[in-house]
């Protein structure tokens, strides 16, 4: 399992990572991004990918230690489901 973290303060909806990542990452709407933030191992190199495509850097692979600090909005997030 790969615990991915999505800065949703930095992420400026360019979308990116849904193009990369499509089963990971969704967007909703023009700027809201969804996210899985526990993907299956196999989509590693996906994520790698989408997370080097990110011009703002917003995505933490292997996150563990950041995924305290952006949870609230990725609750936030999931919870507009
Ligand atoms: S590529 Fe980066 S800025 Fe763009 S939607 Fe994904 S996380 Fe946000």
């Amino acid at each position: 399992m790969v615990r991915i973290a999505v800065d949703l303060n930095r992420c400026q909806g360019y979308a990116q990572c849904a193009f990369l990542a499509p089963e990971i990452f969704t967007m909703h709407g023009d700027e809201a991004l969804l996210y899985d933030p526990e993907a299956d191992e196999a989509q590693r190199a996906k994520l790698a990918q989408a997370a080097a495509a990110c011009p703002v850097q917003a995505i933490l692979v292997d996150a563990v230690d950041a995924v305290d600090a952006v949870d609230a909005s990725a609750e936030a997030v999931s919870g507009a489901r």
